[in-house]
Order: C-alpha cells, then sequence, then structure tokens
C-alpha cells in the first residue's frame, strides 16, 4: 500500500489509520493536538486528536 508520508509529522502509533506503516510518518496533511488535561504539564498530557483506529 503507498502511504503519502508527511516527512514534517513524525509519528511512532502504528494503530492509527494514518500512520505510514513502513515509516514513522503520518499520512495527513495535517494534524490536531489536544488534550485531555485541565492543566497539561508534560508531553504525556498532549493527545494527537487526528487518530483513527485502524
Ligand atoms: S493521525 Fe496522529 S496518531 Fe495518526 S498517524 Fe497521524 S500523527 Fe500519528
Amino acid at each position: 500500500m503507498n502511504c503519502n508520508a508527511n516527512k514534517s509529522i513524525e509519528c511512532t502509533v502504528s494503530q492509527c489509520a494514518h500512520h505510514c506503516t513502513s515509516s514513522n510518518y503520518c499520512s495527513l496533511d495535517k494534524i490536531m493536538v489536544g488534550t485531555h488535561e485541565a492543566n497539561p504539564s508534560m508531553d504525556q498530557c498532549t493527545d494527537c486528536m487526528s487518530f483513527r483506529k485502524k
């Protein structure tokens, strides 16, 4: 399967439908990053809101 890797968006979440399985890049032109915390204080507090389950 061809994947249009966006070299500006590195990603290791291979379970995402937008992930380029053969390389650690996202295939989307852009993504939305958000948070599930009221006061985010570390990288674990942030989420890719563009994630879609494979
Ligand atoms: S949508 Fe988000 S989680 Fe999915 S491959 Fe792109 S950057 Fe990774």
